[in-house]
C-alpha cells in the first residue's frame, strides 16, 4: 500500500494544478494518472499559457505550437480576427505528468478502479498500465478525472444533452490553421497541423441530431463536412485516418464539489460547452485555489465550512459566467432560430445579463472568504451585483478600506482622498476606476 498525504485522481491540467500546488505547500502527494483514450486536438488562447506557466507546466508547455490563424463563420459572416495555439492533448498529458514527477508528486500511470473511504482514510485501487494492481491511501481526496470521473448519485445541473463527434484526417502538409463554421444543427470545429494531420469535430444536439447507427457514422459526418465552406480546405485532398470517436460535451455542474476530506476540481466539477474554447482555461482556474482549500481543509478544520463554501461558489460562478458566455455566442447565430440545436441554447442558462449595471447604492462591503498566504481566511471586500463573490484586491491593494475612506469624506472628491494613501497618480488613476466600476 502506498501512503500519502494527498490522493489525486486524473492527471489532467486540473488534478496536475492541484497536485504542483498541494507539493509546493509541503505535502506528500501520489497522483494517478491514465492516458486518454483517444487523442484529441484542442485550441488554447495566450491566456492559458500564462495559466500553465503559473501553475507550473514547463515541460508541457514545450509541447504548445505557436499560434496559427483561426477563421470563424458564424451567423453568416466570415472573420479571421484571432489566433489559437493547438494542442496535441495526449502528448501534452504525458509531458505534464514529466512535470509532476520533477516537481516531487509521486506519479502512477493506471487506471483507477475503485475509491472508497474507510474510516478517515480514501483507499484507490489501481490497474497500474505496467501490469499488476497497487493500493494507494491517503487522507484527502482530489477528484480530478474531469467527466469520468464517477458522478451517481451527485446532484448535478445540467445543460442540453450535447455530443461531439471527432475525426482525424490525413492529407498532405500544410499550415497549421483552424476554423469554426456553424450550420442548421450545431457547428463545426476544424483544425490542421502542419504536418497534415486534420482534426475535424461537430458538436450536437443529441435528442434532435437523428445519428445513425455507429458504423455508418463516418459516412455521416463527412456528407455533413462536404456541406460546410470552411471544411474545404480541411477535406480536400485527405481521407478519415480512423474512427469517429464520440465525446460528450453537455455542460454539467456538481452542485457539491467539496467535502471534510475531499474536493472535485476541473471538468469533475463542472465542465462547459466546447464552443467557449476555455475548458482548460476554466479547468486551471478552478484548480489553482484548491490547493489552499485543501490546506485548510487538512490544517484548519474550525475553517471547513468557509473553505467548502468558497470553493463551491467559485465553482458555480465559473459555471454560470462561461455558461452565459457561451448562451450570447450561441444568440448571435441568428439562421436557424426555431432548430431545436439553437433555440435551447441560446437561452440556456437563464436570461440574466453577462455583466449586470452597477450603481452606488447597490454596491457593499462585507467579509467573504479570501485565499491569504495559502489558506482561506475570512476578510473585507467590496460586493457588487456583478461580483457576488466580492473583490479583495486590485494589484495588490485592498479595496475595501480605500472604498470606506472615500465613502467617508463626502465633501472630498475621491481622487482627493485616494491621493492621501496612494499620492497624486495613483489616487487618481483609481478614482476612475472606481468610477468606471460603478462604486461611486
Ligand atoms: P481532463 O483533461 O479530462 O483530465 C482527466 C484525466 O483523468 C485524463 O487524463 C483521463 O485519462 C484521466 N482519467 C479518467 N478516468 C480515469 C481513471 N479511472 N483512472 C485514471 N485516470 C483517469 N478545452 C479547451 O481549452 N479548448 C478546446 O478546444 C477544447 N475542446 C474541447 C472539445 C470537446 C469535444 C470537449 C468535450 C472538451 C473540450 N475542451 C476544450 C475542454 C477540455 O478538454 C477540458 O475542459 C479540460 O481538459 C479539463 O481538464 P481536467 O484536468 O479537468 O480533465
Amino acid at each position: 500500500m502506498i501512503e500519502s498525504d494527498v490522493l489525486v485522481l486524473g492527471g489532467g491540467p486540473a488534478g496536475g494544478a492541484v497536485a504542483i500546488g498541494l507539493r509546493r505547500l509541503g505535502y506528500s502527494v501520489t497522483l494517478i494518472g491514465e492516458p486518454r483514450p483517444f487523442d484529441a486536438v484542442e485550441g488554447i488562447s495566450d491566456r492559458v499559457i500564462q495559466g500553465m506557466k503559473g501553475a507550473g507546466f514547463n515541460i508541457a508547455l514545450n509541447e504548445m505550437a505557436d499560434p496559427s490563424p483561426r477563421q470563424v463563420t458564424w451567423n453568416g459572416v466570415t472573420s479571421a480576427a484571432n489566433t489559437e495555439r493547438l494542442v496535441p492533448r495526449q502528448r501534452f498529458d504525458q509531458a505534464l505528468l514529466v512535470d509532476l514527477s520533477e516537481q516531487g508528486v509521486q506519479v502512477i500511470q493506471g487506471r483507477v478502479k475503485t475509491c472508497q473511504a474507510e474510516g478517515s482514510r480514501h483507499i484507490a485501487e489501481v490497474a497500474l498500465a505496467e501490469g499488476g494492481e497497487q493500493q494507494l491511501s491517503a487522507s484527502f481526496l482530489v477528484e480530478a478525472r474531469g467527466r469520468a470521473a464517477p458522478a451517481a448519485g451527485v446532484p448535478r445541473v445540467k445543460g442540453a444533452q450535447t455530443v461531439s463527434l471527432l475525426q482525424y484526417w490525413q492529407g498532405p502538409q500544410a499550415e497549421s490553421r483552424s476554423a469554426v463554421q456553424s450550420f442548421e444543427d450545431g457547428w463545426a470545429w476544424m483544425a490542421m497541423r502542419n504536418d497534415g494531420r486534420r482534426y475535424l469535430q461537430l458538436t450536437l444536439d443529441v435528442a434532435s441530431a437523428n445519428l445513425p447507427p455507429k458504423r455508418e457514422l463516418g459516412d455521416w459526418c463527412r456528407a455533413r463536412l462536404e456541406q460546410l465552406e470552411q471544411a474545404q480546405p480541411f477535406i480536400e485532398g485527405a481521407e478519415p485516418a480512423g474512427d469517429v470517436y464520440a465525446r460528450t460535451s453537455t455542460p454539467v455542474l456538481c452542485e457539491h464539489s467539496a467535502g471534510d476530506s475531499w474536493i472535485r476540481v476541473g471538468d469533475a466539477a463542472m465542465a462547459v460547452d466546447p464552443l467557449s474554447g476555455n475548458g482548460i482555461f476554466q479547468a486551471l482556474s478552478s484548480a489553482l485555489q484548491a490547493p489552499a482549500v485543501v490546506n485548510t481543509l487538512i490544517r484548519h478544520p474550525e475553517r471547513a465550512e468557509l473553505a467548502k463554501a468558497f470553493h463551491e461558489a467559485r465553482i458555480e460562478g465559473l459555471f454560470y459566467r462561461f455558461a452565459r458566455i457561451g448562451r450570447d455566442f450561441y444568440a448571435q447565430e441568428t439562421q436557424w432560430p426555431l432548430r431545436p440545436f439553437w433555440q435551447e441554447r441560446s437561452q440556456w442558462p437563464d436570461s440574466q445579463p453577462l455583466h449586470l449595471e452597477v450603481t452606488p447604492d447597490q454596491v457593499s462591503i462585507g467579509m467573504r472568504p479570501v485565499v491569504q498566504d495559502g489558506v482561506i481566511t475570512e476578510a473585507p471586500v467590496v460586493i457588487t451585483p456583478d461580483q457576488p463573490l466580492g473583490i479583495w484586491h486590485l494589484n495588490g491593494l485592498p479595496l475595501a478600506p480605500l472604498l470606506e475612506a472615500v465613502r467617508a469624506e463626502s465633501d472630498r472628491t475621491a481622487d482627493e482622498v485616494l491621493a492621501d494613501s496612494l499620492g497624486d497618480d495613483n489616487g487618481r488613476r483609481l478614482a476612475l476606476w472606481m468610477q468606471n466600476q460603478g462604486w461611486i
